[in-house]
C-alpha cells in the first residue's frame, strides 16, 4: 500500500492543505522563532559578525526531519541580513543550465535556499562548487575540439541548503558549507508556545489545556502542531462554542485517530508488525518497509525520529528494535500477545 501523505494528518511534510496558513504563520525574525536555541545563538553571532564586516553570510546547511522550520529559518536569515531570498529545491534544478540561470540572476548578497539539497544531480552539484567557493561559474562554449571554458563572475550570495540528513550529502558539497546546523524535534513546551502564537495570529481561541493537548500530540513538529490547531478549531466550532479546550481538542484528535502521544495508525502498525512478525526485532529497515508497505527512506525520515525520541524504537547494529515502552504503549506483552486490560 502506498502511503498517501495528503490523508495523513500527522505527516510532517508540507501538504497542499497547509499552504493557506503556513506563510502567515512563519516567524520573520530570530526573536520570533521559538526553540532551537543552539542553532539560533550560533546564527545570531554569525549574522551580526557578517553585518558588521559588511559581508555576506557564510553558506549555511540546515539539517533535520521535515517540518521543523528549515525554510522558515532561511527566510529569517535573509530578513535579518536585509537581503532577498530565492527558494528552490534539489529536484527542481534539473540541468546545470537551470542552476547557472538561477545564480546569475541573484542580486548582490541574496540568499539562495535549496531545499532537499541532497537530491541535486552530480552535474548540477559541480556547477555549485566554484559558485560557492569563488563566486564564479565555469561555462563551456561550443562543442568538440573547439569547445572552450570561460569563467564568469557571480554576485556574492549565501547558499542555505536544507536536507533531512546531512549524511546523504556528498563530502565535497558538505565541506563547502561554513555553518552546519542541526535542528532538533521540539519539546511539548516549545510546541505549546508555537500553538499559542499561531492561534493568536489566526484569531483562534484556545485555553491552556487545549494547547497542551495539541502540543503533546504533534510529534515534536511545528508544522503538525499548526495543522492540528486548524483541525481542532473546526471541531470546536461544531461540537462546542468555538474555543479549543481540552475536551474539544481530545474529541478532534481522537476522531483523527491520533493517540495521546501523537502516534497515528501507521506508527502503531509499524510497531505492532515488528512485534507480531519479528518478535520486536532486531529487524532490518528494508524488511520493515516491505512488511508495512512503506518506503524505507520514509520510515527513516518520517516515522523513526519521533518513535526514537519517545523511546519506543531503538537502532542497533543488527536492526531496529521495539523497546519495552513501545510494547507497553500498544498494550502488548513482550511475547507479542495482546494483553487483556
Ligand atoms: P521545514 O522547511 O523544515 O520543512 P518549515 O520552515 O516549512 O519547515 O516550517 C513549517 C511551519 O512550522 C512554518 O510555517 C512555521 O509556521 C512553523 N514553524 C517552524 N519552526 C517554527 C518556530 N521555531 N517557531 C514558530 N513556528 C515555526
Amino acid at each position: 500500500m502506498e502511503m498517501d501523505f495528503e490523508n495523513r494528518i500527522v505527516a510532517p511534510e508540507f501538504l497542499s492543505a497547509d499552504s493557506d496558513i503556513e506563510v502567515s504563520l512563519r516567524p520573520k525574525t530570530l526573536d520570533e522563532y521559538i526553540g532551537q536555541e543552539k542553532a539560533k545563538e550560533n546564527l545570531r553571532v554569525y549574522i551580526e559578525a557578517a553585518r558588521k564586516r559588511g559581508d555576506t553570510l557564510d553558506h549555511v546547511l540546515l539539517y533535520g526531519p521535515p517540518g521543523l522550520g528549515k525554510t522558515t529559518l532561511a527566510g529569517i536569515i535573509a530578513n535579518e541580513m536585509g537581503v532577498n531570498i530565492r527558494i528552490t529545491s534539489g529536484p527542481a534544478i534539473e540541468k546545470p543550465g537551470d542552476l547557472a540561470a538561477l545564480l546569475s540572476n541573484l542580486d548582490e548578497g541574496d540568499v539562495l535556499f535549496i531545499d532537499e539539497i541532497h537530491r541535486l544531480s552530480k552535474s548540477v552539484e559541480e556547477v555549485l562548487y566554484p559558485a560557492m567557493e569563488d563566486n564564479s561559474l565555469d561555462i563551456i562554449i561550443g562543442k568538440g575540439p573547439s569547445a572552450r571554458s570561460i569563467r564568469i563572475d557571480l554576485p556574492h550570495f549565501t547558499l542555505v541548503g536544507a536536507t533531512t540528513r546531512a549524511g546523504q550529502l556528498t563530502a565535497p558539497l558538505r565541506d563547502r558549507f561554513g555553518v552546519i546546523l542541526r535542528l532538533e524535534l521540539y519539546t511539548p513546551e516549545q510546541l505549546g508556545s508555537i500553538v499559542h502564537r499561531s492561534a493568536g495570529i489566526l484569531g483562534i481561541e484556545i485555553d491552556e489545556e487545549g494547547a497542551v493537548q495539541i502540543a503533546s500530540r504533534s510529534r515534536g513538529t511545528p508544522r503538525i502542531a499548526n495543522r492540528l490547531l486548524k483541525r481542532a478549531r473546526d471541531f470546536a466550532q461544531v461540537v462546542g462554542n468555538g474555543i479549543i479546550t481540552k475536551e474539544s481538542a481530545c474529541i478532534a484528535l481522537n476522531r483523527m485517530e491520533i493517540d495521546e502521544l501523537g502516534l497515528d495508525s501507521i506508527d502503531r502498525r509499524l510497531l505492532s508488525t515488528m512485534i507480531k512478525n519479528y518478535n520486536g526485532g532486531p529487524v532490518g529497515l528494508e524488511t520493515i518497509a516491505a512488511a508495512i508497505g512503506e518506503e524505507a527512506i520514509t520510515i527513516e525520515d518520517v516515522y523513526e525520529p519521533y518513535l526514537m525520541q519517545i523511546g519506543f524504537l531503538s537502532r542497533t547494529p543488527r536492526g531496529r528494535m521495539v523497546t519495552p515502552a513501545g510494547y507497553a504503549h500498544l498494550g502488548m506483552e513482550t511475547d507479542g500477545q495482546q494483553r487483556l486490560i
